[in-house]
């Protein structure tokens, strides 16, 4: 599996329902789900839904680091 972005580049991370992988650069760049308005299965174990959550609860009462809801 290749980075969406960078053919050349060996995702990391991969959207289990979309089957998009990302590479480690676009994860810090702030990787979104590509279809994040889509009900996902996989969101409960999706790295990629986890990250973008806590990108935006950052600058707020942030749960603790590695905290994993599940919701
Ligand atoms: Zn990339």
């Amino acid at each position: 599996m290749q980075c969406r972005h960078h053919p050349d580049r060996e995702a990391r991370v991969v959207c289990q329902k979309m089957v998009t992988g990302y590479c480690q650069e676009c994860l810090e760049n702030g990787a979104e789900c590509a279809d994040p308005t889509n009900y996902c299965k996989f969101r409960s174990q999706c790295i990629i839904h986890q990250l973008s959550k806590d990108r935006r609860m950052e600058g707020r009462d942030r749960p603790a680091a590695g905290a994993f809801t599940g919701a």
